[in-house]
């Protein structure tokens, strides 16, 4: 009997410890699992760049980043959908299901023509260019494209960013 009241304190004392020391309970102040952007591939993340997805928090590298992941959701679903694909958000692996990432469809296309460690999404700006969609991760990078786009489809190609181009070819 004694043995089994000791058993409970101390199960006790583990849950209340558990409530203390983890923010986790409150899901949007928990640590994010991951520490590479989810957006900006190559990028470490920063502690005060930060959105969420269902609950659950995910660290990003910069404002930029941020704006995009919060003004629009669909977009912030896409990244997570590919990123998780890639590696880069352990805390959404094998639950791509209940989250229900199975039913977002990926583009051939991954990066930013310009920004080639950059991910896009279907809401992302693009240009049309012989007859297909290119995608850029901002106005800022597709402006760049327009100065020059035969140049900077030629890069592109040859980092093999644009498939869809590579198709057409
Ligand atoms: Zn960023």
């Amino acid at each position: 009997m004694k043995f089994r009241s000791s058993l409970l304190a101390s199960a006790r004392a583990a849950i209340v410890g558990a409530s203390l020391l983890s923010p986790g309970l409150a899901p949007a102040e928990e640590t994010p699992a991951n520490t590479r952007c989810p957006m900006m591939t190559e990028d470490e993340v920063e502690s005060d760049h930060q959105g969420d997805f269902k609950g659950t928090a995910v660290a990003l590298c910069c404002g930029k980043c941020e704006r995009i992941w919060k003004a629009d959701e669909r977009a912030a679903s896409y990244y997570v959908k590919v990123a998780t694909e890639l590696g880069l958000l352990p805390q959404f692996k094998g639950k791509e299901k209940e989250l229900g990432l199975d039913a977002i469809e990926l583009l051939p296309q991954r990066y930013c023509a310009i920004h080639q460690k950059t991910l896009i999404t279907p809401a992302s700006p693009s240009v049309e260019y012989q007859g297909v969609k290119v995608y850029f991760f901002n106005e800022k990078a597709k402006a760049t494209w327009e100065k020059d786009p035969e140049a900077a489809a030629k890069k592109a190609i040859e980092a093999g960013v644009l498939p869809q181009l590579k198709k057409a070819a």
